[in-house]
């Protein structure tokens, strides 16, 4: 059986036919997929600036430009993996707590297939129910470790009232329901003015390993690979990219931009320092399209996404041959 691919853009000019994810076909099943690529369109998480409900299309238009072999790692992830776009999960724009229930109940049916899912978002609200429905589908995976590139920790407890499901509160819920390891989880391009001086307390008390843009501007990236290979190990983990945690002057179109941020080279340079790792799930959220210029944010997005899904596909393959 050969795997999805898309077309070849030297004789179908990228630009052409129809929108999906990275060109691939769109399915209507994960049967037989070692890789589905996803859209969650819901913003009802988002605490500031809306849009987020877009990203997923965006991402997708600009993700057409991806063409198929990583330059510099060498990977060819169409070769290695069967990965199609799976299109978009069912939401309610208008009810978070349905719309927890429902991301989570069709990415545990998309997992308990036997597909690992790559996520567009959508505001960072959805990865709690994404690693809820990874751990339903396979509950010993939990807890899992994760590499998080944010501005913000996302480990607030509520917001606006007791409002305990917000975008800045979805890794204290993983954490606090045993989805995620604090010991296995590292954030990285932290910065931003706070609400109070101990908006972190908790999340460094739990052992997680905070890396804020002064210590990353400090180390290199370089560095700070290592750092994060040190702190998620070789145990399952979860790779979750907030758009954010790119400077606005390469990613306008987000919610919550905060100044003096990652490049995206210096951000690419990182996700590729990850490969090896065991990336069985990831998301790229925060990509808000009526915020964006030129479309700039789109594109670093769906780079992100590429860049990713070689990773995944390596790890895949790796874990296909029992390695
Ligand atoms: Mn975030
Ligand atoms: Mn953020």
């Amino acid at each position: 059986m050969t795997n999805p691919m898309p077309p070849d853009g030297m004789t179908k000019p990228r630009f052409a036919g129809p929108v999906t994810f990275m060109r691939l076909p769109q399915r209507e099943s994960a049967e037989g997929l070692d890789i589905a690529i996803i859209g969650i369109p819901f913003d009802g998480g988002t605490t500031n600036r809306p849009g987020t409900r877009h990203g997923p299309r965006e991402l997708r238009a600009s993700s057409t430009l991806m063409r198929r072999v990583n330059p510099v790692t060498g990977v060819a992830p169409y070769e290695l993996c069967a990965v199609a776009d799976l299109g978009d999960v069912t939401t309610n724009p208008v009810d978070v707590l349905e719309t927890l229930e429902l991301i989570t109940a069709q990415v545990a049916e998309i997992r308990a297939g036997g597909a690992w899912t790559l996520v567009a978002g959508g505001d960072h609200l959805i990865s709690l129910p994404i690693l809820r429905g990874i751990v339903r589908a396979s509950p010993a995976l939990a807890p899992l470790g994760m590499v998080h590139f944010d501005a913000h920790s996302d480990t607030n407890d509520s917001y606006f009232g007791g409002n305990r499901f917000t975008h800045g509160t979805p890794f204290r819920r993983a954490i606090e329901e045993g989805l995620l390891d604090p010991k296995r989880i590292v954030q990285i391009g932290i910065r931003g003015s706070l609400y109070a001086m101990d908006d972190m307390d908790w999340a460094r008390a739990q052992g997680v390993r905070i890396i804020t843009i002064e210590e990353c501007e400090r180390l290199g990236p370089d560095a700070v690979v290592a750092e994060a290979r040190r702190v998620v190990g070789m145990g399952p983990t979860y790779l979750s990219f907030d758009i954010d945690s790119l400077d606005p002057a390469f990613a306008p179109g987000t919610g919550t931009p905060e100044v003096g941020g990652l490049t995206p080279r210096e951000a690419i340079r990182m996700l590729r320092g990850l490969a090896g790792l065991r990336i069985l799930g990831a998301d790229v959220v925060e990509v808000s399209p009526p915020f964006d210029v030129g479309n700039a944010t789109a594109l670093a997005g769906a780079t992100m996404m590429f860049e990713i899904l070689c990773l995944m596909a390596q790890a895949r393959a790796e874990a296909a041959a029992g390695g």
